[in-house]
């Protein structure tokens, strides 16, 4: 669904439901080769290099370079929910 403020075109905004062909990208490469970057330090590495954390009633990974938390990740029954205020960008390699 597309709104708009009425004052602007440059203001009109398109609901969610329209990331759900180009994050279907993102999301179907395997995330463990994707790049981070840190907030905390700003260093970077793969998925694959962060500590992961599972004591807890999700997933915690943890930069290996300063330890800051880089993504949290929480599945329930109904809901999967990805935090990753820990990271600048998230890179990942698409399958061509
Ligand atoms: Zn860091």
């Amino acid at each position: 669904m597309t709104s708009t403020s009425g004052t602007s075109d440059s203001l009109a905004y398109t609901d969610g439901n329209a990331l759900a062909g180009p994050l279907a990208d993102l999301f179907a490469v395997d995330i463990t080769r994707a790049s981070t970057s840190c907030v905390g330090c700003g260093g970077e590495s793969a998925v694959a290099e962060l500590h992961l954390y599972t004591a807890g009633p999700g997933f915690v990974a943890r930069c290996p370079h300063c330890h800051d938390p880089v993504l949290r990740y929480v599945r329930t029954p109904s809901t999967a929910i990805l935090d990753l205020r820990g990271t600048v960008r998230l890179e990942a390699p698409l399958a061509l």
